[in-house]
């Protein structure tokens, strides 16, 4: 795509979990002329993207958007509530969650990994009950925080955050709750004030639908109050001066404007669609790829149903096949991008992204790419993946329930 001569007919099926394909009315909403971001017409529309935001984090808090890919917002949340050597406990369900453990490290932190060595362990997601149970050994309240991925998009699933929320409560412990949800908000249930977290972390480019480039912390007074006294340097990141700017709809510094525009009109996209049927889109067609995989008779990364993620699916190639020679046959034939293996998953794995824009016939286009590419690369697959999909679209349609009601 960026060199002259490649020219492939037709859209570029951008299939991997983010980032996810820009709706045209975003692309053009992000091409008005850039303004000046002290002037009257950027407050009122900063005012109205902080507003609007709100309302996707489900959050009466601040929420501050920073023009910073989501490992910027990582940072902006651990540096805004810790102090140089502060106790945190962290939760191994895959690759984003080691990367966020590996931050708070460089930082100065000093992170435990809870989680199971190996692979098993990135095929399902926190187990509440193991923080409760370390919880309730530190008496002396040593540790400041739990932190955890929302929605592990190195693997496809789904942690319950309401259940991490109930085990520091039942542990009688203090301890912060921060949440990475960089690849769920705006695709999976996502409940900043309901589940009681104090940070959470998100990014543009997944369920958002937006391009990358701007990110957000949502706190909570907790979370505000913890900065009060947390020493790590920071600046750029200090959330207190934003906050404060924010009450105008202004920041500090400059914006990244013509990406708010984008923000504005992808949150009338969701808001207008409505919070509740974006979720439900999302699980249909991740239940429908399911549906493909398990006919082909591969296995699903997510070894655990009741967190099957809606965002994206996990697929495990068998021994002998390399998933990325897989992802490159379909990439040259098909001009379809699949997620690659993360650590651990590499070669192991491919991804199929069905967030944000995503619908019944993009979603079995993909598949339909998925299927060539496994017969192509000789993958003995069961049965048709294809067929299964649009049989289980077809069971949660319309009109299966209109004739069901008839
Ligand atoms: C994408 C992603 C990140 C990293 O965000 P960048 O925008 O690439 O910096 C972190 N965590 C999760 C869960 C993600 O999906």
């Amino acid at each position: 795509m960026l060199t002259l001569d490649f020219h492939p007919a037709g859209r570029h099926f951008l299939q991997i979990p983010g980032p996810s394909p820009v709706p045209d009315r975003i692309l053009r909403a992000m091409s008005y002329p850039t303004i000046d971001h002290r002037g009257p017409e950027f407050g009122a529309l900063g005012l109205k993207v902080l507003a609007g935001i709100k309302k996707v984090f489900k959050t009466e808090q601040p929420v501050i958007i920073y023009p910073a890919s989501g490992t910027g917002a990582w940072e902006a949340a651990l540096c805004n509530v810790f102090s140089p050597g502060d106790a945190v406990l962290m939760y191994e369900t895959g690759h984003f969650a080691t990367l966020w453990k590996k931050m708070a490290e460089a930082l100065g932190l000093k992170p435990e990994f809870l989680g199971d060595p190996g692979i098993e362990g990135w095929r399902r997601g926190v187990q509440a009950d193991r923080i409760e149970a370390r919880l309730r050994e530190d008496s002396s309240h040593a540790i400041k925080a739990v932190c955890v991925v929302h929605n592990e998009t190195s693997t496809g699933v789904t942690s319950d955050i309401a259940a991490v929320r109930r085990a520091i409560d039942a542990a009688g412990h203090p301890a912060l709750l921060l949440v990475d949800t960089i690849s769920g908000l705006g695709s999976a249930d996502y409940r900043h004030d309901e589940w009681g977290v104090d940070v959470t972390v998100s990014g543009s480019q997944k369920g958002l639908m937006l391009p990358p480039g701007i990110s957000f912390n949502a706190v909570s007074e907790k979370a505000i109050a913890a900065s009060k006294s947390a020493r790590l340097p920071r600046a750029f990141w200090d959330w207190t001066e934003i906050i404060e700017m924010n009450k105008t709809g202004y920041w500090p510094y400059t914006p990244n404007t013509n990406l708010l525009y984008g923000l504005h009109e992808a949150l009338d996209m969701i808001l207008g669609e409505g919070l509740d049927n974006v979720f439900q889109r999302h699980q249909r067609l991740a239940a429908a790829c399911r549906a493909a995989v398990n006919a082909w008779g591969l296995e699903i990364q997510c070894a655990d149903p009741a967190v099957y993620s809606p965002v994206l699916t996990g697929v495990m190639t068998p021994e002998g096949f390399d998933a990325d020679a897989i992802r490159r046959i379909i990439y040259d034939n098909f001009n379809m991008s699949l997620g690659t293996g993360l650590g651990k998953m590499k070669g192991k794995m491919f991804r199929i992204g069905h967030l944000g824009e995503a619908n019944e016939l993009t979603l079995m286009a993909t598949l339909a790419g998925c299927e060539m590419g496994l017969k192509l690369a000789g993958v003995p697959i069961a049965g048709s993946g294809v067929s299964a999909a649009m049989e289980n679209l077809m069971a949660g349609s319309i009109a299966a329930a209109d004739r069901k009601a008839a």
